[in-house]
């Protein structure tokens, strides 16, 4: 089985032009997008962290988004709710129980909502307005410095604001996971400061094996080792190795430097999310993806265990 920390599968139903991917009915198999229930089946996927996107375009520019309004935010999660509940397949995960219920049904495929980036926000009072619509999973960033933090890929590379810390401080009194992919170094050490529980690093490489901007250091990661951490291990080219080198060995070198260190690994695709068209065939969907992972015997804790106990220590 397969627990993906981090599927875009919102930005299927919202991005699929930007994506370049037809839409169209889950039930059917179609290889040419990253995933649908077919290949979910074929693969062993059985839960997923489907973030929604919290940003709109913003002009005509390929990289131009600016983060949306509370409200638009608001009916995009309604919207993705609506779409998941056409299929009987999905079923949303808020809770411990719901989590450990979905193992007994087969052929079903757990969804737990996420939020990657928390520039939108504006007050405090929004993070419980999300929370009771079943977010779970809180990204502190995406690719822009905002309001709260920096961003790795952002310009100022400064941690938290005064606002950020009162947020982190928040959603730690929350029954809920922080993930800090994409967040600026200094974001990271001081969330480490005032955190008092379980982070992932959703979708990430692992900056000791392959130096990009977007991999997160093991050894600041590691500052949560008492709370508990886990890195999920993406597909995406520019943290995997350099273009043209991309294969399989590649990307487990991540995994493998990182079970050297301790059991901290897992899958963290970013399906939906980009469009891995610089890749090896088996990394574009979600089929050919357990399909090389079965090949490789790679083990359960690091596909699916891990990030299930992760989530079952910090949900509600
Ligand atoms: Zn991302």
């Amino acid at each position: 089985m397969i627990f993906d920390l981090h599927f875009d599968l919102e930005c299927y139903l919202t991005e699929h032009r930007a994506l370049k991917q037809r839409f169209h009915s889950l039930k059917r198999r179609d290889i040419k997008r990253h995933g649908d229930i077919p290949q979910f089946k074929a693969s062993g996927y059985k839960l997923f962290v489907a973030n929604i996107f919290p940003f709109t375009k913003n002009g005509k520019g390929r990289y131009q988004y600016r983060p949306l309004e509370f409200p638009e935010l608001i009916s995009k999660i309604s919207r993705f709710k609506d779409w998941i509940s056409e299929y009987d397949e999905f079923e949303l995960i808020f809770t411990k129980k719901d989590l450990s219920q979905i193992l007994k049904k087969k052929d079903k495929f757990g969804i737990i909502l996420g939020i990657e980036g928390l520039d939108f926000l504006k007050d405090i009072s929004e993070l419980d307005k999300l929370y009771n619509l079943g977010v779970r999973c809180f990204g502190l960033n995406w690719r822009d410095d905002s309001n709260l933090s920096g961003s790795s890929t952002g310009n100022k590379k400064f941690g938290l604001t005064k606002f950020g810390k009162e947020v982190v401080r928040y959603l730690g009194s929350l029954k809920c996971i922080l993930d800090l992919a994409h967040a600026s170094e200094a974001s990271i050490a001081e969330t480490e400061k005032i955190y008092p529980s379980s982070v992932i690093f959703s979708h990430t490489g692992v900056w000791e094996v392959y130096k990009t901007k977007r991999n997160v250091k093991f050894a600041l990661a590691n500052r949560f080792r008492d709370r508990g951490f886990l890195m999920g291990i993406c597909l995406v080219e520019d943290s995997i190795a350099k273009s043209g080198e991309i294969n399989f060995k590649k990307w487990y070198r991540h995994i493998s430097y990182l079970e050297e260190k301790g059991e901290v690994a897992a899958i963290g695709t970013d399906f939906f999310g980009t469009w891995f068209n610089r890749s090896i065939p088996e990394f574009r969907n979600a089929e050919g993806f357990g399909r090389i992972l079965r090949a490789n015997n790679v083990h359960p804790d690091i596909l699916f265990r891990r990030a299930y106990n992760l989530f079952m220590k910090n949900l509600p």
